[in-house]
């Protein structure tokens, strides 16, 4: 089966709630897909806890409930090519056809292997912020921050939110590097009061600078941590350890369709201009995949690709000093949370960098790139597909992610063996 819009957009975080509004603001067709049940990306998540309270604003919920805007729920992207995407959802596999495509895909947490980060009861920051939203038990629980950025705040108060005893926030950056970023807060007013609230929401919990967690300790779950601070070595005993060393954009879907990338730091983004056009004519890119900006950006970037797609060339006008201020948070945030290369140092040879795969890193010594070591090794060929081994031996400058093949994700076979996308295949349509 295959369906066409005029607009299509990948993701219903705040990029793409805002591009899917824009365009239908000028009343093109438009489709919102997204893997998860609602709308809401990462930073308005639902949460169980507060069943009867949305944080996706109202604009954007009241264009999905009158439907102008058709949202595709639990519809994942398995295969791309321009102009057309092999979706699969909880009924079976689907084409959909469009000439204007937005990727608003988000970024993922950087998780880097340390000495136990493989036992139950560890997580990623932002990873047990999500956990808490979706219902996972935290009361009670003695629960340790760690990583760096924002996020571990926004974590923390999550946490906390649920009932769990935060036992200390350790931000790998500088104590100087930290300050000066606050200092520099207020040209972006609405940054410095949710950190304002952030840091009321978060009294009493310590906040400790240049720290690090060295290993995890336990046997069959988390029972300690040992920590690298300004004050030596200590342990410390938790239930749970999240640990987040910042985001970094999923450029997979845009590099399988051939858009080009650029770095963000240790990590590609994908390069767009001032209309959020990536280098494929058609295809649009805003959010997080395009750098990490934070929410705020994100909803003005998805706002001008909306515009753009549907050649609003004076609302996408109006939007550039918003796209300019935010960009300088952007670049901001980079600043003062690069990471420290003590973190990028913390496994031992007997770290399992692959957790898919369960590949030590000792076993890639000797491999220069992504391709022969995943051949030889498995690193990287599990149910992740290199998204967190990839990512991680990258930073540590091992060597570079590999490409991304489709399936993008596990899928059904029928969903491969999809008569109208192979038939897309066999016209030269779909290159893969
Ligand atoms: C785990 C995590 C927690 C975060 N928590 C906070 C927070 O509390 N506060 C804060 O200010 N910022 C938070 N952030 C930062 C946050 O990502 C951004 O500020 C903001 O949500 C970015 O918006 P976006 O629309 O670019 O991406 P996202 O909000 O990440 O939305 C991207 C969407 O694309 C969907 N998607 C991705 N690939 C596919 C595919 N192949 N097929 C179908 N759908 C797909 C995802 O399901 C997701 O819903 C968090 C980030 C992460 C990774």
């Amino acid at each position: 089966m295959t369906e066409r819009y005029d607009v299509l957009v990948v993701g219903a975080g705040p990029a793409g709630l805002s591009a899917a509004c824009a365009a239908a603001s000028r009343g093109a067709r438009v489709g919102l897909l997204d893997a998860q049940a609602r709308v809401g990306g990462q930073v308005w998540r639902h949460d169980v806890a507060r069943a009867d309270a949305s944080s996706v604003p109202r604009a954007f919920t009241r264009a999905i409930a009158r439907a102008w805007v058709e949202f595709l729920a639990q519809t994942q992207v398995v295969a791309a090519a321009p102009g057309v995407l092999l979706v699969e959802d909880t009924q079976g596999a689907r084409s959909l056809q469009t000439d204007a495509l937005i990727l608003a895909t988000g970024a993922r947490e950087l998780m880097l292997p340390f000495p136990g980060w493989t036992l139950p009861g560890v997580t990623g920051a932002g990873g047990l912020q999500a956990l808490a939203k979706q219902g996972w038990p935290l009361a009670g629980k003695r629960v340790v921050i760690a990583g760096s950025g924002p996020l571990l705040l926004a974590a923390a108060a999550s946490a906390r939110r649920h009932g769990a005893k935060v036992l200390g926030i350790h931000e790998q950056a500088r104590a100087d590097m930290v300050f000066r970023f606050a200092c520099g807060l207020w040209r972006w007013p609405s940054k410095a009061s949710q950190a304002l609230r952030l840091r009321a929401q978060l009294a009493g919990i310590r906040y400790s600078c240049s720290s690090v967690v060295l290993r995890a300790l336990g046997d069959d779950r988390v029972r300690a941590i040992e920590l690298d601070g300004p004050t030596g070595r200590q342990q410390t005993e938790c239930d749970v350890l999240a640990v987040g060393y910042g985001l970094l954009p999923n450029v997979e879907l845009p590099q399988a369709l051939g858009c080009k990338l650029e770095n963000d730091g240790a990590h590609p983004r994908v390069r767009t201009d001032d209309r959020q056009c990536t280098s494929v004519t058609g295809v649009f890119a805003a959010g997080e995949i395009c750098g990490i900006g934070g929410r705020d950006a994100a909803v003005v970037e998805g706002a001008i690709a909306g515009y753009a797609a549907v050649g609003a060339v004076a609302a996408v006008q109006a939007l550039q000093r918003r796209r300019q201020h935010q960009h300088a948070f952007a670049a901001h945030l980079q600043r003062h949370f690069a990471l420290d290369s003590r973190v990028l140092a913390l496994a031992d040879p007997e770290t399992l960098v692959c957790r898919c795969e369960d590949v030590p890193l000792h076993a890639l010594d000797g491999y220069i790139d992504a391709r022969s070591a995943k051949l030889a090794t498995r690193c990287g060929m599990g149910a992740c597909q290199g998204r967190i081994c990839g990512s991680a031996l990258e930073a540590m400058g091992r060597f570079p992610r590999g490409d991304l093949r489709p399936p993008f994700f596990p899928a059904r076979l029928a969903t491969l063996g999809d008569t109208d996308f192979s038939a897309d295949l066999n016209s030269g349509v779909v290159s893969s």
